[in-house]
C-alpha cells in the first residue's frame, strides 16, 4: 500500500516541449485519482514519470515516504494497464495472468523440464509455489468473470475480454500502485460504460492506490474519488467530481466538464437607481449588492457568465410549473435545432443578439424547431468568470 507524493514535478522533453510544469499532487493510500485533460496536456507523461518510464527534469516522487524518482520501474512495484492491453499473443489467458507471478518466483517456472523438477530438492517448494500462483490466478479470473477463458489465447477474445485479462494480469501481482493509461478507450461505448462500473467494483475489492488517465470528462467524473484537471502541462484544479463540476476554478474547467458544455454569455454591471443589474445583449437581470460588489472588485472589463444547460429551462405552458425558480431571469431565443436523446432533449437556441445556447428539456417536451421561446434562467446557478486573470471564477449565484 502506498501514498504517492509528487512535488514540483516537471518534464521537458528533448527538443524543448514542456510536457509537465511544477506538478504538486498527493494521492492518499488506496485512493483512486484520475488525471484528465485534452490530448497533449501531459497526462501520459505524468503517469510515465510515476512509473519510472521517463526521467524527471526536476522535482521528486515519493511512494510511502520513500523517494523513488531514481529507481528503475521494476523497483517501484507499480502495475500499468495501457490502452492497447499489451498481452502476450502466444500465451493462453492463464499464462498471461500467471506470467508476472512466475517471473518473481524462483522455482515455480513453467519452463523447467519435469525431470529437473523431480530430481531437484526444490521440487516440493516449486510445487507449493505453483499451487499458490494457480490459486491467485483463478481467484482473480473468477472476480473478473474470465474463468472460462483461461485456455484461450488473446487473439480469440473480444476487446472487453482482452481488457479484463490485462486488468487481471496487473491485479494478480498485488502491486503497490496501479497506473492506468486510457485503458477503456479501445472499447465500444456500451462496453466502456460496463467496464467503468467494473473498475469501480474492482477498486473496492482490491483497494490499491490508483492513478488513471483519460481525456473523457465523464469517465473522470464517474471513476475518480478525486480528479486532477491538466491543461498544457499545468494543473488547473484538483478536487472531487462535485467540486470540479459545481465550483470550477476557471473557465477552462467549467467548459471541459459537463455534456452539453456550459453556456457562456458576456455580461456587465449596470446601476438603475440604487439597484445593481446584470446586463448583456439579450438580458437584464437583478443581482444582489454583495455579488455586484465582488464583481466590481474583480472585473473591470465585461465578465463572462457561465450557465449550465440544466440551469436553463424553456418557459412554456407545459413547463411552467417546473420552470418557476425562486430567482428567475428570462431570456428570449429561437430554437435552432433539437437533439432527441430519449428521456431528454438538448435544445440549441439563438438569442436575439445572435448568442448560441444549449438547454435541456424533458423528452416529451412539445417544443419545435423554429419556435420562439422564453428561457427561465436559475440565477442562483450562474458562475462569473473574469475575462482576464486566466479567466478565473469570481463567484457564483446572485
Ligand atoms: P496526453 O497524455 O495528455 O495526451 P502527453 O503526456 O502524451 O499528453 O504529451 C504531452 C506533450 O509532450 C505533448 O505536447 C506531446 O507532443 C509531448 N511529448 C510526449 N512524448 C514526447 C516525447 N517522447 N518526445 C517529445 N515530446 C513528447
Amino acid at each position: 500500500m502506498a501514498e504517492i507524493i509528487l512535488q514540483q514535478v516537471s518534464k521537458v522533453y528533448p527538443g524543448g516541449v514542456q510536457a509537465v510544469s511544477n506538478l504538486d499532487l498527493a494521492v492518499a493510500d488506496r485512493e483512486f485519482v484520475v488525471l484528465v485533460g485534452p490530448s497533449g496536456c501531459g497526462k501520459s507523461t505524468t503517469l510515465r514519470l510515476i512509473a519510472g518510464l521517463e526521467e524527471l527534469s526536476s522535482g521528486t516522487i515519493e511512494f510511502a515516504g520513500r523517494q523513488v524518482n531514481t529507481l528503475p520501474p521494476r523497483d517501484r512495484d507499480v502495475a500499468m494497464v495501457f490502452q492497447n492491453y499489451a498481452l502476450y499473443p502466444h500465451m493462453t489467458v492463464y499464462r498471461n495472468l500467471a506470467f508476472g507471478l512466475l517471473m518473481r518466483r524462483q522455482h515455480a517456472g513453467w519452463d523447467y523440464p519435469w525431470w529437473w523438477l523431480l530430481a531437484s530438492a526444490k521440487y516440493a517448494q516449486a510445487r507449493a509455489e505453483r499451487h499458490e500462483v494457480d490459486r491467485q490466478v483463478r481467484e482473480v479470473a473468477e472476480k473478473l468473470g474470465i474463468s472460462e477463458l483461461l485456455k484461450r489465447r488473446p487473439g480469440a477474445l473480444s476487446g472487453g475480454q482482452q481488457q479484463r485479462v490485462a486488468l487481471g494480469r496487473a491485479l494478480v501481482r498485488r502491486p503497490n500502485v496501479f497506473l492506468m493509461d486510457e485503458p477503456l478507450s479501445n472499447l465500444d461505448a456500451q462496453m466502456r460504460v460496463e467496464m467503468r462500473a467494473e473498475l469501480k467494483r474492482l477498486h473496492r475489492q482490491f483497494p490499491i492506490t490508483t492513478i488513471y488517465v483519460t481525456h473523457d470528462q465523464e469517465e473522470a467524473m464517474t471513476l475518480g474519488q478525486r480528479v486532477v484537471v491538466q491543461r498544457a502541462g499545468v494543473v488547473q484544479q484538483i478536487g472531487t467530481p462535485e467540486d470540479i463540476y459545481h465550483q470550477p476554478l476557471n473557465r477552462f474547467v467549467a467548459g471541459f466538464f459537463g455534456s452539453p458544455a456550459m453556456n457562456f454569455l458576456e455580461g456587465r454591471l449596470a446601476k438603475s437607481g440604487v439597484e445593481w443589474t446584470l446586463v448583456g445583449d439579450a438580458y437584464r437581470w437583478p443581482i444582489s449588492d454583495s455579488t455586484a460588489a465582488l464583481l466590481r472588485h474583480h472585473a473591470d472589463a465585461p465578465f463572462l457568465l457561465g450557465i449550465r444547460p440544466e440551469a436553463l429551462m424553456i418557459d412554456n405552458a407545459a413547463n411552467r410549473e417546473t420552470a418557476r425558480t425562486e430567482t428567475p431571469g428570462f431570456l428570449k431565443g429561437e430554437v435552432e435545432l433539437i437533439e432527441r436523446l430519449g428521456e431528454r432533449i438538448d435544445v440549441h437556441l439563438v438569442t436575439g443578439a445572435g448568442q448560441r445556447l444549449i438547454c435541456r428539456a424533458p423528452g416529451q417536451s412539445t417544443v419545435l424547431e423554429g419556435e420562439n421561446v422564453t428561457l427561465a434562467v436559475d440565477l442562483r446557478r450562474i458562475h462569473y468568470f473574469d475575462q482576464q486573470n486566466e479567466q478565473k471564477r469570481i463567484t457564483n449565484g446572485v
